[in-house]
């Protein structure tokens, strides 16, 4: 059993200082009422916490740590930049050469711009589409997380999609009027609401594969039908892939459907670890952007050479490896042997992956949309978290997030893990 007196400490010391002692909510444990780990060391498939425990990670830093913590040469590559110069202000070759590698991989991108973070990256998407269209509503679904951008911090009142209704204070009715949310994975919902509001929709986003409301794809023809509609009304569709990009395949969950957003967000893999997000399409739109044209957006620090070589590392590794279908291979090793547990024991578990990503969940049937997640039994999320992480395996501490394996995790992980999931069955949750 691990002891975490540590990071109790320090978790107390960081409430002195940061609004609940993070720098970003999930963090906090709220969800499962536990206390936050502190971590102070991470490599391979492997995070430290203040206390010197070990934890097999199932998070990766949600998402970047793809062939493993600590990568030696992700570190070469930072190293050898770090001696260049950290920041410029000023153009380099790095950002061509990862620009030209993600285009690569997603044609659907023809030109790109890099930024620093996720919300960075769907906010300027959106900016962008409005500008480009000349219009103004925003079409989302519930349960996707498109970052913290005012426009997008909003979904459906409990069941039915409601208009307007902002989640969070701090974000003006106004604005929360120009977004609708609609249920995901229902095509009437989606009708009825594009119906209502086309002659002013400026785009539709979405993540193909939601990792935020644990692991649910959309529906092949559920795309299809958004591909089909924004086209025929010249909106556009922003296929948010900031986490799945360069996750689920090398072409992202845009690869996996066969369509091709309008525009695509990015962040996480792209910046091996380091902060990025990028965003990218079609050149006619992406070229509506300044300096090109008139829709505003820029960075001090965006393309920033430490972030774009250790990306581009990462990427090139990704490329060359392909390791894809063995982290699949591998995760679903792990969740069809722990469903057998579960299933022993006559508590309801139900599982899925693609590529490196995967989710669980507390229900006999699989979650097709946010509803059927929020249904899932938090008690038995909740303690079998807790008990996860007593015992040196780190899942994500909320329902609503997905999990991310590494090419650093070996059968011997996979094993160790079901192992210590058997025994936590055993003793009861
Ligand atoms: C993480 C995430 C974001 C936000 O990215 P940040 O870098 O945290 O701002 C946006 N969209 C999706 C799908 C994400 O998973």
């Amino acid at each position: 059993m691990n002891k975490i007196k540590k990071s109790m400490q320090l978790f107390e010391e960081a409430k002195l200082h940061m609004p609940g002692g993070v720098n970003s909510p999930v963090r906090a444990f709220k969800n499962i009422g536990g206390n936050p780990i502190f971590f102070k060391k991470a490599k391979g498939a492997y995070v430290f916490d203040a206390d010197n425990n070990q934890y097999i990670d199932y998070i990766g830093s949600w998402g970047p740590m793809i062939m493993g913590h600590s990568n030696p040469n992700i570190i070469k590559a930072i190293s050898k930049q770090l001696e260049l110069g950290t920041s410029y202000g000023a153009p380099t070759s790095l950002e061509s050469k990862t620009a030209e590698l993600i285009k690569k991989c997603m044609p659907s991108i023809e030109r790109i711009r890099m930024v620093n973070s996720g919300t960075e990256a769907t906010m300027s998407a959106i900016r962008l589409a409005r500008g480009y269209t000349g219009k103004n509503k925003i079409i989302k679904f519930d349960g996707c997380y498109h970052g913290h951008v005012d426009s997008l911090l909003v979904k459906a009142g409990s069941g039915v999609s409601t208009f307007g209704l902002p989640d969070s204070p701090g974000v003006p009715s106004q604005l929360a009027k120009q977004t609708i949310s609609c249920e995901f994975n229902n095509e009437d919902a989606f009708l009825k609401s594009y119906e209502k509001v086309k002659n002013d929709l400026a785009a539709v986003i979405i993540e193909p594969i939601a990792g935020n409301m644990g692991f649910v794809p959309a529906k092949k023809s559920f795309l299809k039908l958004l591909k089909k509609k924004t086209k025929e009304n010249n909106s556009i569709l922003i296929f948010d892939e900031v986490m799945t990009g360069f996750r689920v395949s090398l072409g992202g969950a845009q690869e996996i459907y066969g369509i091709k957003p309008d525009i695509t967000a990015l962040g996480k893999v792209i910046g091996g670890g380091l902060p990025v997000g990028a965003f990218g399409g079609k050149k006619e739109i992406m070229d509506c952007l300044a300096p090109n044209g008139p829709v505003y957006q820029a960075g001090t620090l965006s393309g920033n050479p430490l972030a774009m070589a250790a990306g581009q590392e990462l990427i090139k590794m990704l490329i060359k490896s392909n390791p894809y279908n063995l982290l699949e291979d591998k995760a679903k090793k792990l969740l069809s042997e722990m469903k057998e547990m579960f299933n022993r024991k006559n508590i309801p578990f139900s599982t899925n992956q693609i590529g490196g990503m995967f989710g669980f969940f507390f229900s006999n049937k699989l979650p097709k949309n946010f509803k059927d997640v929020v249904a899932t039994n938090d008690e038995h999320f909740k303690s079998f978290l807790n008990a996860c992480i007593k015992n040196g395996i780190y899942f994500a501490p909320s329902k609503f997030e997905a999990g991310f394996i590494s090419s650093k995790h070996t059968n011997k992980e996979i094993n160790n893990t079901i192992k210590v999931v058997n025994k936590i069955l055993n003793e009861g949750i």
